[in-house]
């Protein structure tokens, strides 16, 4: 595995690797690995010969009062991991490689529009425009064939879905379903912020959204009376504070109608203390 700081040295080596006919799987990520990144990375061997992951903690997607400093890093643990996951090559680059006047902002941005401002954009304005900004510059960097994302960050995997067929930037992006802990819990970075009772607590995500699949599955169709049983389930938790539950079409996030009728997807955001903790649940029927 070789770990790569700089844009021109990925470009020579993957150039290298295009020449000698190798297809490039890519995994962005921002780091402090889990089974849920790894899961991306196996995916990505799978499917193509050469695989890349970018670690790289991107301030254009961090408002000024989030968690950009305190967000968890570990490169060391980072990079021990995906050598024994097999990947072979890891982009690390630091803030100035991206962004080279020093301030971590760019003047041109990818903004994904309407799909950007709804639902978690409402809560976090210039969140999907960061992402979509600096995918877009890891696609131009990595020029990837398959390009790899969970389906947990379900609004993050649309707008990339939509920026890449607007842009007509010739990378197939590949859904990856939500690895979780043994309890249910999605598998994510910012779990290792949570204390010990919160971390306990925030089993009533996958608890509502399990408590939502089986109304569906006992006739239950009614948009307002699902809404109203995930939040009541959430209203169980006292130390989980929540942001926003959704329901909405699956294809375009658009609002449903009154009665489930296409494959629609639960979207919850619940907060504990500082910790947002997001999860998705695509309600079958
Ligand atoms: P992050 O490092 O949080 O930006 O995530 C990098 C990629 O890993 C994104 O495509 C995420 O959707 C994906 N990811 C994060 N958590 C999980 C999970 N529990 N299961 C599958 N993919 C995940």
């Amino acid at each position: 595995m070789q770990l790569i700081r700089t844009i021109s040295d990925l470009r020579t080596a993957l150039k290298a690797e295009r020449s000698r006919g190798k297809s490039i799987g890519f995994v962005p990520t921002m780091g402090y690995l889990h089974i849920g990144h790894l899961t991306l990375v196996k995916n990505s061997q799978q499917h193509c010969d050469v695989s890349v992951v970018s670690i790289f903690v991107n301030p254009t997607q961090f408002a000024p009062n989030e968690d950009l400093a305190q967000y968890p890093r570990d490169l060391p643990r980072d990079l021990k991991l995906l050598e024994e996951q097999g990947c072979d090559y890891v982009f690390a680059p630091d803030v100035n490689e991206m962004y080279p006047d020093g301030s971590g902002k760019t003047s041109t941005y990818v903004d994904a529009g309407e799909l950007s401002s709804i639902l978690m954009g409402a809560l976090r304005p210039h969140h999907f425009r960061g992402v979509a900004t600096v995918v877009s510059k890891l696609f131009n960097i990595v020029q990837p064939d398959k390009a790899f994302f969970g389906e947990k960050d379900y609004q993050q995997l649309a707008v990339i879905k939509r920026m890449v067929t607007d842009l007509n930037q010739p990378v197939d992006v590949v859904g990856v379903p939500t690895v979780r802990e043994p309890d249910g819990l999605a598998c994510s970075s910012r779990n290792s912020l949570l204390s010990a009772q919160d971390r306990a607590a925030a089993v009533i995500l996958p608890q509502a959204m399990q408590l939502a699949q089986t109304l569906v599955d006992q006739g239950e169709r009614s948009i307002a009376a699902l809404h109203q049983a995930v939040v009541d389930k959430l209203q169980q938790e006292s130390r989980g504070e929540i942001e926003a539950v959704d329901i909405c079409d699956a294809e375009t996030l658009a609002e449903t109608a009154e009665q489930l009728t296409a494959a629609a997807v639960l979207l919850l955001t619940v907060r504990f203390g500082k910790t947002r903790l997001i999860d998705q649940h695509v309600l079958r029927f």
